[in-house]
């Protein structure tokens, strides 16, 4: 069977999912969108307000700084996949609880397996530590530094963008500073990798 058409059933499959009670209160669900044969997928915690609205990850505010990144790279979101811990938002934008990120995880490792990625970009705190099976993780000290994950596949810890909107500066040395650093290394392995 051909990536696009995994990719169509294992969308289809979560448009019908009713694994974990984030399926009560969805409007949309959102598997994800992008280039299937990227070598980077990046990877958010779970859908917000806009997201659950349009079915489509990333384009609230932090979605919004989330593109400025990629730009800043000359990347289109197009050229990356982009998806989610959860497919569906959790509730006030509280963060996806562990049993829910285990109900829907196979979700991900689909996605994972068809597009079999060389970096996952991870954003924030919450698909680091849960990717990584930790209870906790030091994003500050983690990020910009690559992490073994499994089966050759690397992991890339960055800033979540909703992070960055609440800390704004630009100085050297502040998160944005640094997540424009990262964003650089994460295209240079882009390009050595694209297929
Ligand atoms: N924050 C996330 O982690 N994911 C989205 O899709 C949007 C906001």
């Amino acid at each position: 069977m051909s990536s696009q058409k995994l990719m169509s059933e294992i969308e289809e499959s979560i448009q019908r999912c009713q694994k974990c009670p984030l399926h009560e209160t969805r409007t949309n669900t959102v598997p994800g969108e992008g280039n299937i044969h990227s070598p980077v997928v990046f990877v958010g915690e779970g859908p917000g307000a806009d997201e659950d609205a349009t079915g489509r990850p990333f384009v609230g505010r932090a979605g919004k700084l989330f593109e400025e990144i990629l730009k800043a790279v000359s990347f289109s979101r197009s050229d990356v996949f982009i998806t989610n811990v959860v497919k569906c938002r959790p509730p006030n934008n509280r963060n996806p609880m562990q049993d829910e990120m285990t109900s829907c995880s196979p979700y991900l490792f689909s996605q994972l397996q068809v597009i079999h990625p060389v970096l996952i970009v991870t954003l924030g705190a919450v698909p680091l530590s849960f990717l990584l099976g930790k209870k906790s993780v030091r994003i500050t000290s983690m990020r910009g530094q690559l992490v073994e994950y499994k089966d050759g596949v690397m992991i890339f810890p960055m800033f979540h963008p909703s992070y960055l909107l609440r800390n704004p500066s630009k100085t050297k040395g502040s998160p944005k500073y640094l997540t424009w650093q990262d964003i650089q290394e994460v295209k240079r392995i882009y390009e050595e990798y694209r297929k």
